[in-house]
């Protein structure tokens, strides 16, 4: 049978990994954000049939980019990385569905945007792995992770999506 997607089950805040309350955290890095594509890769998403329920603006702290990225930190290209990330404003957001945390990294493509395909993010609007546009969860303990380090509960909204979800 097919329902209408409920929230009136609550879910954590960080999602539960496997169900359909899976949850990933997806962040438009502030090449992307200065570009104006915060609405084509929001786009995206909404289409695909994931439901947003968290998002905000904001310039992220040096020390925000380094807690995020905080397991590349002997990469040699670490600093600029975080230089980077706290060089302009992100859009943060928590996605929600069915298989969206590998599904999800499937519409951001490859790291680099020599090797992500068209048709994902990477593959269609970028040429620079260092300027990519976009940041998605690469698995459920990173989603787990990356939620709580950029989000509270509080700012989780509860709306019902009338996308059609296969009850089985
Ligand atoms: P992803 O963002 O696809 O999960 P990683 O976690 O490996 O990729 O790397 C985080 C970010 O670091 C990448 O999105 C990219 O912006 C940057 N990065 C990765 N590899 C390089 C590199 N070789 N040179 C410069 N920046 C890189």
């Amino acid at each position: 049978a097919f329902g209408i997607a409920n929230c009136a089950d609550k879910t954590p805040f960080q999602g539960v990994p496997g169900t359909k309350n899976e949850r990933t955290f997806i962040a438009i890095k502030p090449d992307g954000t200065a570009r104006g594509l915060i609405g084509e890769i929001i786009h995206r998403f909404e289409r695909k049939g994931y439901k947003l329920v968290a998002i905000k603006i904001l310039h992220p702290t040096k020390e925000q980019a380094e807690a995020h990225y905080a397991d590349l930190s002997s990469k040699p290209f670490f600093n600029g990385l975080v230089k980077f990330f706290s060089s302009g404003a992100i859009v943060a957001m928590v996605w929600e569905g069915k298989g969206v945390i590998k599904g999800g990294r499937s519409l951001v493509g490859a790291t680099d945007p020599a090797q992500s395909l068209p048709g994902s993010i990477r593959g269609d609007l970028c040429v620079e792995v260092g300027r990519n546009i976009v940041h998605g969860s690469d698995g459920p303990e990173s989603a787990q992770h990356e939620i709580k380090l950029w989000f509270k509960e509080n700012e989780f909204a509860e709306w019902n999506s009338i996308q059609p979800v296969y009850e089985n």
